[in-house]
Order: C-alpha cells, then sequence, then structure tokens
C-alpha cells in the first residue's frame, strides 16, 4: 500500500510477501469490502440495502466504466 502510495495509485499491482506473485491491491481480502477509487459517489439514506445489478450496471453505463459499491454505515 505504501509503495502504491509514493506513485499516487497510479498502478494497484504489487508483489505479495507471501509467494512473489503479482497481485491488484483492488483484489486483495481485506477485513471490510474495499476499493480504490478516483471519486465516491454516495447514495444517502437508500430504500434499500444497496443498488441491485441492474441499477449498478446503468451507473457503470452512465459512467462508462466499471464501478465497485462499498456499503458503508455512518
Ligand atoms: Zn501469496
Amino acid at each position: 500500500m505504501s509503495l502504491a502510495a509514493t506513485s499516487k495509485f497510479e498502478s494497484l499491482q504489487v508483489k505479495a510477501q507471501c509467494c512473489g506473485a503479482t497481485v491488484s491491491l483492488q483484489d486483495l481480502r481485506y477485513g471490510w469490502p474495499i476499493a480504490f477509487a478516483s471519486y465516491v459517489l454516495e447514495a444517502a439514506n437508500p430504500h434499500t440495502e444497496g443498488l441491485g445489478a441492474q441499477q449498478l450496471a446503468q451507473v457503470a453505463s452512465t459512467l462508462g466504466c466499471s464501478i465497485v459499491e462499498i456499503k458503508a454505515h455512518f
């Protein structure tokens, strides 16, 4: 994480210390759901627990990029 931060996260590829494999920080399993992003969209007080697959696809299509839903509880 610190190494990726020095290049302002231009690349998320890192060498895993456990086996030397090249992996993406985005694909590692953390204690909580995480994502690396250039910006954040927030849906405050949604009426459902989260966005459905169709809504996620619509947002991704509108933005023209893939998105990751991270559920936050404040
Ligand atoms: Zn490993």
